[in-house]
């Protein structure tokens, strides 16, 4: 799970596509990870005139949560690895590289989203290339 160095990495062409995809996701996690909080809170949480609100607010995350989905799987198929022409964000069940990184609970995906968001950097799980976001 080490991080290969700066100098080895690559610049990803059309890095904009990846950055999109990869804001997208975030977004989504929010939507993921807001409903359960907003549902708790329209059943459990004080009654009265916010339980409204709080079903309003979970109505639009899931709906936010699902077209996200859709926009995702669009743009995710025109995101693909310069080397070896793999589908860096759609999940594939054949075997990952044995440099490809993945966070003991997340998936593949969701890794590379946290890896290009904290190191600016991400490996491409299909051929274990690093590529780099920046020039
Ligand atoms: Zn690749």
């Amino acid at each position: 799970m080490k991080m290969p160095a700066v100098k080895y990495a690559r610049t990803f062409p059309r890095a904009g596509r990846l950055v999109k995809v990869m804001f997208l996701s975030a977004l989504l996690w929010v939507c993921v990870l807001g409903l359960p909080y907003f549902l708790f809170m329209m059943f459990f949480g004080n009654a009265g005139e916010y339980q409204k609100w709080w079903a309003i607010a979970a109505l639009v995350a899931l709906l936010l949560g699902v077209l996200l989905r859709i926009i995702i799987y669009v743009l995710s198929t025109k995101v693909r690895c310069p080397l070896c022409q793999g589908a860096v964000f759609q999940t594939a069940s054949c075997r990952m590289n044995q440099n490809a990184r993945k966070a003991p609970v997340l998936s593949y995906s969701t890794t590379m989203v946290l890896d290009m968001c904290i190191y600016r950097r991400f490996v491409c799980k299909y051929c274990g290339t690093p590529f780099r976001l920046r020039k």
